[in-house]
């Protein structure tokens, strides 16, 4: 087993965190429908459902939190975030709103229209909504390496540029509003996307006249993997490595419930002051004044420091390193994972592990209740819930080529010990993969669905 950095600080206040006996849980899956996002938060033991808003905050966050302005307009507050973003992003306008998805709505609302198409190596599910919630299409086009859960490509978030432009040339950049690159690659496993590809991307986009967004929750995350692994960039900083990868785009969305290390909070960052113009109008309506978007004063006070702690070398390396251990831990336990590990979380195929449930029946919906049920763990199901989708010219349905089970670790929260016992949990499950069954949808939105969906395990075929 690799030996990974201690945490780089020690702990001031504690949250109790309890295990519900076995019929107790028992009784909340049924109550939840088999849906862990219906769970109690006090239901569960372990919570690695996500690492977005979930991460401990550190004792400069919260002494900034007590200086936060709650003017109505130009606050101090806002100022110290615009000036830490353009510190890090370098763009020159900076929009908060109340999370990222809400980012993404005010970029989709001031430049796409229906029929339109919006590229990206991977969207995320939100993005994805939003952009089929104004009538466009989002189209993924990262490279192959990304659908093969062994490859050990070390940047697996690639977009293949080939294929990027191949498809601008076949529906016209006329009708590419604009295009979009998720660094890491949430969807794929929090895999990294490297400097150069950034780059290839970037030149790809300008050369039809494409602005560039970059969805940037995990930046920080994805500038260590390019200090580690790409040629040139072991001697520069995070924060170098984050202002080179923002100088290729033309601005950003941002969830800082990821690496800005909050609880709430994100923003829209852009260079184009006419964009800024109508985002603000857009941002009025829905968020708040464009000076305090979605937030509180002391929200953005939260951010502006969050935003450089993720950038320290001693915690990245303890976060990566803690990620890495989980996965080197439950393959140690038989369990099939996702490798490389990404950089928030380790991803189990439920595929290989379940290969009996057909992806109809939801195998990784069905792990992810296992884990609750065996050892009170929550994870979070991205595979056909998430994705199957009927296909737009045939009805057919569609699968995603991957079902995964994805363990978020949450930032600052939980220690080596808590990891253990994921890995001991997920090992038992493993050696009991056979008695597992599939499940059914009783009830969901037509967007979404993975969040409200309902379900019903699939009674045993002979
Ligand atoms: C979390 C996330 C979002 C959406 O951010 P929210 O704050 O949850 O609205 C968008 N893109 C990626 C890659 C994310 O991980």
């Amino acid at each position: 087993m690799p030996v990974h950095p201690p945490e780089p600080f020690r702990i001031k206040m504690v949250e109790p965190i309890r295990l519900i006996p076995r019929e107790a849980r028992e009784t909340a899956l049924q109550r939840a429908g088999y849906n862990l996002f219906h769970l109690k938060a006090e239901e569960v033991f372990i919570d690695l459902l996500t690492d977005s808003g979930t991460g401990a905050m550190s004792q400069a966050q919260w002494a900034a939190m007590m200086q936060g302005d709650e003017s109505y307009a130009g606050a101090r507050s806002f100022y110290r975030l615009v000036d830490t973003v353009q510190a890090i992003f370098g763009f020159r306008y900076v929009l908060p709103t109340h999370q990222g998805r809400a980012a993404e709505n005010i970029l989709t609302a001031v430049l796409l229209k229906p029929g339109q198409y919006v590229p990206s190596n991977t969207h995320f599910d939100t993005t994805q909504a939003n952009i089929r919630a104004r009538g466009g299409i989002p189209v993924d086009l990262v490279i192959d390496e990304a659908h093969d859960p062994q490859s050990d490509h070390p940047f697996k978030g690639n977009m293949d540029i080939a294929k990027l432009r191949a498809f601008i040339e076949r529906v016209g950049p006329e009708n590419i509003p604009f295009g979009m690159l998720t660094i890491t690659n949430n969807s794929v496993g929090g895999q990294p996307v490297s400097m150069e590809n950034i780059r290839q991307v970037a030149q790809v986009y300008r050369a039809y006249g494409i602005p560039f967004f970059i969805d940037a929750c995990r930046f920080a995350e994805n500038a260590y993997f390019i200090q580690q692994r790409e040629p040139g960039y072991r001697e520069k900083s995070l924060l170098d490595i984050a202002r080179e990868m923002f100088s290729y785009a033309d601005g950003a969305t941002m969830s800082a419930k990821k690496d800005g290390i909050v609880n709430i909070g994100g923003f829209l960052a852009m260079n184009d002051e006419d964009l800024y113009r109508r985002a603000c109008a857009e941002a009025v309506v829905r968020e708040g004044f464009p000076t305090y978007g979605g937030l509180a004063g002391r929200d953005m006070e939260a951010i502006a420091v969050g935003l450089w702690e993720a950038l320290d070398p001693d915690y990245m390396a303890y976060r990566v390193g803690q990620v890495t251990y989980l996965h080197a831990r439950l393959q140690e336990e038989g369990v099939p994972v996702l490798s490389p590990p990404g950089g928030h979380a380790v991803y189990l195929d439920a595929k290989a592990l379940l290969p009996h449930i057909p992806q109809s029946q939801f195998p990784a919906q069905a792990l992810t209740v296992e884990l609750y049920r065996e050892g009170g763990i929550r994870g979070v199901e991205i595979g056909s819930v998430m994705f199957a989708h009927p296909d737009p010219e045939t009805g057919e349905m569609r699968y995603p080529a991957l079902e995964l089970v994805r363990l978020a670790v949450p930032r600052r929260t939980y220690t080596q010990s808590h990891l253990d016992y994921v890995a001991r949990v997920a090992g038992q499950v493993a050696r009991q993969r056979e008695r597992i069954r599939g499940y059914r949808i009783v009830e969901a939105p037509p967007l979404l669905r993975h969040f409200l969906a309902r379900f019903e395990p699939v009674e045993r075929t002979a």
